[in-house]
């Protein structure tokens, strides 16, 4: 089922964009929880974690990660460190079921995540 996401992608509805391939999408969160949040996800729709086939989206995670690394480089946190999420299902906290990679950082993350 598709979901905001979705829309975003076909650009139905606004973000802010900061990274856009024909594969992957990376946009500013709504509600950032560190002073950079940004999402970065599969334009495919893969709903959750548990759904990746790792044999047919490898090189879609992959680029998933290079994405993040280079935004880090980009935003100034890459050397201070920063942090990736994936939020898988409703004890996961996951809200939006279109798969996505959080990018976190410019604030000393804290464990448990709670
Ligand atoms: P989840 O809890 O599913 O891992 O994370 C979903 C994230 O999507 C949340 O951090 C939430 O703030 C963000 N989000 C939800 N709807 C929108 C939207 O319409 N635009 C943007 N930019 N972010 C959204």
């Amino acid at each position: 089922m598709s979901t905001i996401f979705s829309k975003i992608i076909n650009k139905e509805i606004p973000a802010d964009i900061v990274f856009e391939t024909d594969t992957i999408l990376a946009f500013k969160d709504v509600n950032p929880q560190a002073p950079v949040h940004i999402l970065i996800i599969p334009k495919v729709e893969i709903p959750k974690v548990t759904d990746i086939i790792v044999k047919e989206h490898d090189g879609l995670l992959g680029e998933m990660i290079d994405a993040a690394n280079k935004l880090a480089k980009e935003m100034g946190i890459a050397e201070d460190g920063f942090r990736l999420v994936f939020n898988c299902g409703d004890k996961g906290g996951q809200e939006v079921y279109h798969l996505h990679l959080h990018l976190l950082g410019g604030r000393q993350m804290k464990w448990p995540p709670g």
